[in-house]
Parts: C-alpha cells; sequence; structure tokens
C-alpha cells in the first residue's frame, strides 16, 4: 500500500479551483440576472436615469427678462448671483440656462410679458 495518492491530492487541488470558479461564476450569475431579468433590469436603468438626471438639474431659479438689466453695447443681459458674481445672458440666447461667472449657480430666463 501506498501513502501517496495523487487522487487525492488533486482533487484537493481542485476543491480549491472549484471554490474560485465558483466564486466567479456566482459574481457574474449575479451580473447576469441584473442584465436577463427585466425586473431587476427596469430598476438598473432606473437608477442609471436618476443618475443621469441630477446632472440635468434645471435652474437654480427662474429671473423674468425685465429684472435683467440690458447692456446694448454688448448685446448682453445681465443679472446679479447671490453670491455677488453676476449672470452674463448673451442677447441672442436667452432661452439656454445661464451660470453664474463665479460659483455654480444657473438661472433661466423666463419672458412674462409673453404669457398670456
Ligand atoms: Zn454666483
Amino acid at each position: 500500500m501506498t501513502k501517496y495518492s495523487p487522487d487525492k491530492v488533486s482533487h484537493n487541488a481542485t476543491e480549491e479551483d472549484i471554490d474560485k470558479a465558483r466564486e466567479n461564476y456566482f459574481k457574474l450569475q449575479d451580473a447576469w440576472k441584473v442584465l436577463s431579468d427585466p425586473d431587476l433590469r427596469k430598476q438598473y436603468d432606473a437608477e442609471l436615469t436618476a443618475d443621469t438626471l441630477k446632472y440635468d438639474t434645471p435652474a437654480d431659479s427662474e429671473v423674468d427678462i425685465s429684472e435683467l438689466d440690458y447692456n446694448t453695447d454688448d448685446n448682453c443681459y445681465y443679472h446679479p448671483c447671490r453670491c455677488g458674481g453676476e449672470f452674463e445672458i448673451p442677447g441672442s440666447n436667452l432661452h439656454l440656462l445661464s451660470y453664474c461667472n463665479t460659483c455654480s449657480l444657473s438661472i433661466h430666463i423666463i419672458d412674462t410679458s409673453k404669457k398670456k
């Protein structure tokens, strides 16, 4: 009888390998589950959308065009920001979101005089 059992050694090694393989397999399974399950996928997409929306927030405030200071020299509207900075809005691009020149606040220009 021999004490050395190649079968047992290789069996032990294989078990470790199987554990690792199994771990990887379940990780893949989780990812696959999300992508293949319509409900999970919907949830995943919704979370993505929520993240996207965070970066696409509406203006911090709305300012009526009548409150803006118009500079005829450069055809720009100006509006003071509460940070002490200033919003500069080109007269040709009034509908765009305007960002303060010193902070990250944004304003949206509205024209109440044109609203019915
Ligand atoms: Zn500001």
